[in-house]
């Protein structure tokens, strides 16, 4: 018999500001027949997806810095999670959606990170002025009723005349307003990235807080404790053309974080781009 999973049916508490809970939940309960307590937080002091309040750390300091808010009450870990929107590293056009969970284990103090991300996150913005009112295909592509947005007035200070709108009549009231705050007469409509306004991004949450659950749920092959999961990628692959390794991803690092193993998968079958090989493509 092996030794007891320490995770398998545990409580954890969620830190947490706008009902994270209901995304994270199911999915440890799924995962590890765990129950996740919702512990509502002020996390706005920490920053803010609407851009009131910038955030200060990095996504990962911020996490924990939410996870350290609260009590844990006895509870065996206290979760917390963190995004961000960054450009692409290599196309920067395209916008990436970034989701962290993390679990800090209450006994051990050890530290996990499940992550998911998206390449199309719902993330429009517009700016309308005077002779471009027809809104109604733009409206109709920004989804307000699973995607709110933030109104603000084109002017100095950017005023936000109003968050979390979700209704086309309240967009209109908000876009007149809002032109009305303008020296040009032009209103600024973006996604409001809130989390419990944005269903896309609460999709990419769910993937992180799966990546997470499935990580405590692995064995280290070595020393058998939870938490064996991929660290990054390895590049390396050689080029389809002349075979020599390029900087392209070969496979994937697994390490354990309590004893420090590690595994190297490599994609056997993984063959890069020429037009990424210094050779082919000097
Ligand atoms: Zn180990
Ligand atoms: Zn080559």
């Amino acid at each position: 018999m092996s030794q007891p999973h320490p995770y398998l049916g545990a409580r954890f508490r969620l830190a947490t500001h706008h009902h994270k809970g209901a995304i994270i939940a199911p999915v440890f309960r799924d995962v590890l027949d765990g129950v996740v307590e919702e512990v509502d937080c002020d996390t706005d002091a920490l920053g803010t997806f609407d851009g009131e309040i910038p955030r200060r750390g990095s996504p990962y300091d911020t996490a924990l810095a939410k996870a350290a808010l609260i009590d844990p009450d006895g509870a065996r870990g206290v979760l917390a999670s963190e995004g961000s929107f960054s450009p692409h590293p290599q196309s920067p056009l395209i916008t990436v959606n970034t989701e962290l969970v993390i679990l800090r284990d209450c006994v051990s103090t050890r530290v996990f990170v499940g992550s998911a991300f998206s390449t199309t996150p719902h993330i429009l913005r517009r700016d309308v002025g005077e002779d471009d009112r027809d809104l109604t295909t733009w409206v109709a592509r920004a989804d307000l009723a699973s995607h709110a947005v933030v109104v603000q007035a084109v002017n100095d200070d950017m005023t936000v005349v109003a968050k979390g709108v979700q209704s086309p009549e309240e967009l209109t009231s908000a876009i007149d307003a809002a032109r009305s705050l303008s020296p040009t007469g032009v209103a600024r409509v973006t996604s409001d990235g809130r989390a419990h306004l944005n269903a896309s991004r609460r999709d990419v949450i769910a993937l992180a807080a799966r990546d997470l659950a499935d990580r405590l749920l692995r064995r280290c092959p070595s020393c058998h404790e939870p938490g064996w999961g991929t660290t990054g990628s390895l590049s390396g692959a050689p080029c389809r053309d002349c075979g020599s390794p390029t900087a392209q991803p070969w496979g994937q690092r697994w390490a354990c974080p309590a004893c420090g193993h590690d595994e190297d998968q490599i994609d056997q079958e993984q063959r890069a781009d020429p037009a990424r090989c210094s050779w082919c493509n000097p």
